[in-house]
């Protein structure tokens, strides 16, 4: 590839709508251009990035045992209505009806499809397992589309499906689909984090991200330094406190006046208190239900958790109106004393003895509230966030925290979707069961910025070898030098033989400019060819990640290349 027609328009200003470095350097180096909020167009050395992580996807998942079909952007409704998805998925699914008035989406994910192709052609045991996987475009209109390709409207999943016969083969399969994300981001030279996580809108009963840190993720994890359990919060679990065995008598209860004072922070400023003394409570509405959560002043609930404990399908902070009906005090004065809705209560206000709480009365608290004596909770269970410094559920120790990235997610889907779906082989004992299912997913075009997050410097991008565009730029100082020239395209195509990515900067530029880009785009080595060494016979070869420079014979530029390269994609 010569640069001269090479269709990588660089930029040198930052642009303004870029706040992540990967974002501006994809816009920077020529990578893609935004087409709307959320969509972008790849440009060559977009594409020839993405062509490399599919490559590795490719040759991690077929060694898995999977096999690669395509399925239809374009999917019915009808089987959204059959796995019960249509109402669920909410906004964030793109809906359009046809000439005909039939309604469809643009798949933001697969398992409909795939579940009901699979349950029309698979009839035996003896046709599993399956491991079906695809790598195209998916579409979520996300309410906040930011980071460019990290959050966008249109992006690359690679989605595989995996099915069996039971319990066992599907854990085997959730296994190797793990052991495959570890290869695969490994290959593309990401170091990333398997976490415990949630199963969301996707359903079933486990589940890891392949979380990249980074204090630009959207995601919180916390990790344990001792013994390795790593989870998001959403997912994360918290331990038990010990019911309080202090010495302190339980005092009687009393009404302190608190004038305007409805927050935690407030609170505990006024009364002079920590916030672990504080009875937080929170009204939630529960499928049209409302609802009482505790949780100490020091602590968030987590709504993931919340909702997986009240099994219900709608859960959403009450409004004001609600929260005035409900404690006949308006919003900043709740409290569990005499409140007549179920009370769940999260494991952290289990300790507190002659805590503080809302009065349900405007402008009131109480003092020396405790458990058990002044209010009975309908549940006492984990419902609060994990935080750093928490005591790790495992083995005691304390937590940590992150901030991370999703760049893959495992499933253990079981049957959630061949039940409803009626998706069922027959099996060797002659009964007809279930598929029992996996998915797992990976954001393809997300790796490409997760990738420039690890790996670049204040002068662009520093690609790993194994998903460079190129991995070689030759840059002659001046091209129109005729000795300069010949030297080369004599070691561009001598490169080019030994069958290794190169591009010659053959464009008319000044050679800062042609440097700037080169590091810009970030090939892996340059080969500077200039006056003064090719006086000697000389040429340069640079690496971009350490900037090492070695001068070195013309007739040796392909073997130290190859050395070179290999020694970098170690
Ligand atoms: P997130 O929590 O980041 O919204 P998700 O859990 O909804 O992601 P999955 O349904 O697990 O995503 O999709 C599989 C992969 O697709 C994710 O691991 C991520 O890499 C990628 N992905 C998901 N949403 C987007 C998006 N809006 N833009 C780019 N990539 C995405
Ligand atoms: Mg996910």
């Amino acid at each position: 590839m010569r640069a001269s027609s090479l269709y990588a328009p660089t930029l040198r200003e930052i642009p303004a709508e870029a706040e992540l470095i990967s974002h501006q350097y994809m816009l920077r180096a020529g990578l893609m251009r935004k087409s709307a909020a959320g969509v972008y167009s790849y440009l060559p050395l977009g594409v020839r990035v993405l062509h490399k992580i599919m490559a590795i996807i490719r040759e991690e998942l077929d060694r898995a045992g999977g096999q690669e079909i395509l399925l239809p952007i374009v999917q019915p409704a009808e089987l959204w209505h059959e796995s019960g998805r249509w109402n669920d998925y909410g906004p964030e699914m793109f809906r359009l009806v046809d000439r005909h008035q039939r309604q469809f989406c643009l798949g933001p994910t697969h398992e409909e499809i795939i579940t009901a192709l699979v349950r029309d052609e698979v009839r035996s045991y003896k046709q599993l397992p399956l491991r079906l996987y695809q790598i195209q475009n998916k579409y979520r209109d996300e309410i906040r589309p930011r980071f460019g390709v990290i959050r966008s409207r249109e992006f690359i999943m690679k989605d595989l499906y995996s099915f069996d016969r039971d319990e066992a083969g599907a854990q085997e399969s959730y296994r190797a689909m793990y052991d495959a994300y570890t290869r695969i981001f490994a290959r593309c030279g990401l170091k990333t984090h398997p976490v415990e996580a949630d199963t969301g809108a996707i359903g079933g009963d486990q589940s890891h991200e392949f979380m990249v840190l980074g204090d630009a993720g959207e995601a919180l994890i916390v990790f344990c330094p001792s013994c390795g359990y790593a989870a998001n919060v959403e997912r994360a679990e918290c331990a038990p406190y010990e019911p309080a065995v202090s010495s302190t008598p339980l005092c009687a209860m009393e009404e302190i006046p608190t004038p305007g004072t409805t927050t935690v922070e407030e609170l505990t400023r006024l009364l002079q208190v920590e916030p672990s003394q504080i009875i937080k409570t929170m009204i939630y509405i529960a499928d049209g239900q409302p609802v009482a959560v505790l949780t100490s002043g020091a602590h968030d609930v987590n709504e993931v958790k919340l909702k997986r404990a009240l099994m219900c399908d709608q859960l959403e902070l009450a409004n004001h109106e609600i929260i005035a009906e409900v404690t006949n005090a308006p919003v900043g004065f709740a409290g569990p004393v005499g409140l007549d809705v179920p009370i769940f209560a999260d494991y952290s206000v289990v300790p507190i003895v002659n805590g503080i709480s809302g009065a349900n009365k405007k402008d009131y608290h109480l003092r020396n509230v405790n458990i058990n004596r002044d209010y009975i909770p309908t549940k006492i269970l984990d419902l609060r966030e994990a935080r750093a410094g928490e005591k790790c559920v495992r083995c005691g120790k304390a937590l940590d925290e992150a901030r991370g990235t999703e760049v893959g997610q495992v499933f253990y889907l079981g049957t959630k979707y061949s039940k409803p779906m009626q998706a069922r082989f027959l099996d060797q004992d002659g009964v007809e069961k279930p598929f029992v299912m996996g998915c797992y997913g990976i954001g393809v075009s997300r790796t490409v910025a997760a990738i420039i997050e690890q790996h670049h410097d204040e002068d662009g991008i520093c690609w790993p070898v194994s998903v460079a565009p190129f991995s070689v730029i030759v840059v002659p100082v001046s091209y129109k030098d005729e000795a300069q020239r010949n030297a080369a395209d004599q070691v561009y195509y001598e490169l080019e033989n030994a069958g290794i990515e190169v591009i010659l900067d053959d464009r008319d530029e000044r050679p800062g400019v042609k440097f700037k880009d080169a590091d810009l785009i970030g090939y892996p080595l340059r080969v500077t060819i200039g006056p003064k060494h090719l006086a000697d016979g000389n040429v340069e070869i640079k690496t971009r990640r350490t900037k090492e420079v070695s001068v070195v014979p013309m007739a040796d530029v392909v073997d130290q290349v190859k050395a070179l390269l290999n020694r970098l994609g170690e």
